[in-house]
């Protein structure tokens, strides 16, 4: 992931600040990916009380947890909004099943990246199009691939269109402090010991003292943590 951006107008705003200039800035061509972690709601609650019916996309990749799917509806409903849901491409996903077989992602890095390529990353250059800006949940506290991770950042993997990420300094206490604060809807897997929110087959709880995407695919190295969303 690529240091803060050069052209950065706000290094130390903010994250509140930081959404707000992202939406005078780019409304109504800016959006937000959620994949309903505590991370996404809070950026969609602050994004709301400035926009409400600001744009929301999710990626449905046909391996979710129903969990997410209850948290996207409460979301939904608390917020009124529209959420575009972006599914892979039926032939895609018949092509890769039918060949390499249900979960041909334990097999290596490479077979891993096929399926988050078709069931994560077409949808997500869909979603994009037409937009100047996306944004995110992500923080540096993830990991070792996002340790570097700008709050506005130029987003080359999608055209050079800008991605913010208005959570990127927060630690975990301030999101908790935030959640509750706010009473925010809760993805129903924090309870049962997960740290981070993906796909059914490929996210775990994780133990005490382990990174937060400890659990997300975890029988790969740490630096190779991304699907491809956000970089490799
Ligand atoms: S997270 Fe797992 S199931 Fe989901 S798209 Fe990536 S490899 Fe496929």
């Amino acid at each position: 992931m690529k240091a803060e951006d050069q052209t950065n107008p706000l290094p130390e705003a903010s994250a509140t600040e930081v959404i707000a200039w992202a939406l005078q800035t780019h409304a109504p061509r800016i959006a937000i990916a959620a994949s309903f972690s505590m991370e996404d709601v809070a950026v969609i609650d602050m994004a709301t009380r400035i926009l409400p019916g600001i744009r929301v996309f999710a990626l449905d990749t046909g391996r979710l947890h129903e969990e997410t799917y209850e948290c996207a509806e409460a979301v939904r409903r608390r917020y009124n909004l529209t959420i575009t849901w972006l599914c892979p491409r039926q032939e895609a996903v018949e092509a890769l099943e039918t060949s390499q077989g249900l979960y041909s992602f334990r097999e290596s890095v490479v077979a891993r990246r096929a399926c988050c390529g078709c069931r994560k990353v077409e949808p997500l250059g869909r979603a994009l199009q037409g937009l100047t800006a996306w944004m995110t949940g992500m923080r540096r506290e993830h990991g070792v691939t996002r340790h570097a991770l700008g709050k506005i950042e130029t987003d080359a993997m999608h055209g050079g269109i800008i991605k913010v990420n208005p959570l990127a300094d927060w630690s975990q206490a301030d999101l908790l402090a935030y959640t509750t604060e706010h009473n925010l809807p809760v993805h129903g897997l924090y309870s049962r010991g997960y740290t981070s929110i993906g796909c059914a087959p490929c996210t775990r709880p994780v133990s005490p003292g382990e990174e937060p995407r400890a659990g997300r695919w975890w029988w790969e190295q740490p630096e190779h943590k991304e699907c491809g969303l956000h970089g490799r």
